[in-house]
């Protein structure tokens, strides 16, 4: 089942989402969430996307050519903690489902320590650098309660406002169904 991709302005994608039971069966909603991902050529989708606010995000970025570390980049994350981020900050351009038709540098840190657990509940703890590290970290923020909006600064976010009051009210192109806030 493909989900409509919820965007920016649903208070969902502010919310801090809550861990998930350990053991609860998820599978499908898994399935669900690759299923809505693909449909919108996305490489990587948190479950408040979907209007869940739960701590699980999935990513796939092995369609991403020339770059070697992607190329089996696909995993499911529950209950992720980043215990750590070091490393010296980069700015990477970054787009998101959430917020469509608009990319913008974003600063990160290029090093994380994470925990969290995989589909079939065996936990994991591991450090991500370079493009697995920024993937996770967006995917991250959206189980923070955080867009990638935030990292920018107060003057950029200003010159946007227009671009997104237009994507809350829905009047934005998509290939993909979307959820908008603030549409008539
Ligand atoms: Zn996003």
């Amino acid at each position: 089942m493909v989900y409509p991709v919820v965007v920016y302005g649903d208070p969902v994608l502010r919310k801090v989402a809550v861990d998930i039971p350990i053991g609860e069966d998820i599978i499908k909603l898994i399935e669900d969430m690759y299923e809505t991902m693909y449909a919108a050529d996305g490489m990587g989708l948190a479950a408040p996307q979907i209007g869940k606010s739960i701590r699980l995000f999935i990513v796939d970025a092995t369609m991403v050519e020339d770059e070697p570390d992607l190329k089996e980049f696909k995993k499911v994350f529950i209950n992720a903690q980043i215990t750590e981020k070091a490393g010296e900050e980069s700015l990477l351009e970054e787009g998101c489902l959430s917020i469509p038709n608009l990319r913008e540098r974003i600063p990160r840190p290029d090093r994380i320590h994470l925990t969290w657990f995989d589909e079939k509940w065996q936990k994991h703890e591991a450090e991500f650098v370079g493009m697995q590290s920024r993937i996770i970290q967006h995917e991250y923020d959206h189980i923070e309660g955080k867009l990638f909006l935030d990292h920018l600064s107060p003057l950029r976010r200003k010159l946007l406002k227009g671009k997104l009051n237009d994507i809350s009210r829905g009047e934005v192109d998509t290939t993909y169904r979307i959820l908008a806030p603030l549409r008539k």
